[in-house]
């Protein structure tokens, strides 16, 4: 079968077309790609702890972390190296191969550094790739992560460049092309996606697309979001987007981002099992796996779990995994498996 070929030169009009096709044309002509490059049953799962949380200065409209808005959101001081890695491993024995790490920044200071750079380095030892996201980076801080080991780090652009200013206003979308750009230099793979439903226009989406295919290197990593509408953000009552546009909006970044991971990011939860195992057909393989990993019971990681039993699915084997450690982390996932589907049937007397 002939490969797609990489196009970076992707006009308004060419994207507007692959959102008009009929659906079923759409979902053909994004699993057919899709099956070119990956595995269509394989999906990448990976873990995000939040090692920073909230009082950030930025006004990103849609988010509870922003200083700016009354949210519920607690605070969070910068988490310690040992607390971090306690997670990390936990997400390890879950059955993630990517631990990503999320602080609510504008920037990482200079005496944070030292902090995040153990952190990617104890996960690294770990066996799990490592990701993270601090806000905007400096060529030389992009250079320190990667001579520590950092594989991804994740940057969005979150709307189109039209759009961009009714969502965001204390950075440039050129800012975050200039990280990109210093991430991509440092040698780290790009994690680079967006997020729908802020209230754009069907163009912002195409926009938005267009844009992070036309990067001068593609994304490794594309998330796409559904908003989550927090209560005391200007977003928080924003009209729903249609599910359908959504599942468009992954068919489409497939197709044009052929070896790119789409990643099913935040909104996940709000999706039902139907909804989901139409945005896998869609092309998306990446998924966010127990996002409430630290809470004792984790009943979202296994969800997720009888979901890809349902559909057998398989997770993907990370990079930094060898052939053992893929063993031991598919027994974890069927013993989950069994639990999950056991729980309802078994007395468990040692807990009486
Ligand atoms: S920079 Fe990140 S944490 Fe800060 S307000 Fe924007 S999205 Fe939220």
């Amino acid at each position: 079968m002939n490969q797609a070929p990489i196009r970076n030169n992707w006009t308004l009009d060419d994207v507007n077309s692959l959102f008009k096709l009929p659906f079923n044309d759409l979902l053909f002509q994004a699993q057919t790609v899709h099956r070119q490059h990956f595995d269509a049953n394989e999906v990448q799962v990976s873990t995000l702890l939040s090692i920073k949380t909230g009082a950030c200065p930025e006004d990103c409209k849609y988010c509870s972390q922003s200083a700016r808005y009354a949210t519920d959101i607690e605070k969070e001081k910068l988490m310690a190296v040992d607390k971090v890695l306690e997670a990390a491993q936990i997400a390890k024995a879950q059955g993630s191969t990517r631990f990503c790490m999320g602080a609510g920044w504008r920037n990482p200071k200079e005496r944070d550094m030292p902090h995040i750079v153990n952190m990617v380095k104890g996960v690294r030892e770990l066996g799990l790739e490592t990701c993270m996201t601090l806000g905007m980076l400096s060529p030389s801080q992009a250079q320190t992560l990667k001579e520590a080991g950092l594989d991804y780090y994740n940057h969005n652009l979150d709307t189109s460049k039209e759009h961009y200013n009714q969502i965001i206003t204390t950075r440039s979308y050129q800012d975050r092309l200039d990280t990109l750009e210093n991430v991509r230099e440092a040698g780290i793979k790009v994690c680079s996606g967006g997020i729908v439903g802020l209230g754009e226009q069907a163009s912002d989406r195409s926009g938005l697309l267009m844009q992070l295919a036309n990067l001068p290197k593609q994304p490794d990593s594309v998330p796409i979001n559904m908003l989550v509408k927090i209560e005391g953000t200007p977003l928080g009552n924003v009209d729903d987007l249609d599910p359908f546009e959504f599942i468009r909006c992954i068919a489409v970044a497939r197709i044009m981002m052929p070896k790119s991971h789409v990643r099913l990011s935040a909104g996940r939860e709000a999706m039902n099992e139907q909804m989901q195992a139409l945005c896998f057909l869609a092309g998306a393989n990446s998924i966010f796996y127990g996002c409430k990993l630290l809470t004792t019971a984790n009943p979202e990681a296994d969800a997720d779990m009888q979901l890809f039993a349902k559909l057998g699915i398989n997770t993907e084997r990370g990079q930094a995994q060898t052939a053992e450690e893929q063993y031991q982390h598919e027994q974890s996932l069927q013993t989950q498996i069994v639990n999950q589907e056991n729980a309802d049937l078994f007395y468990d007397a040692t807990q009486a």
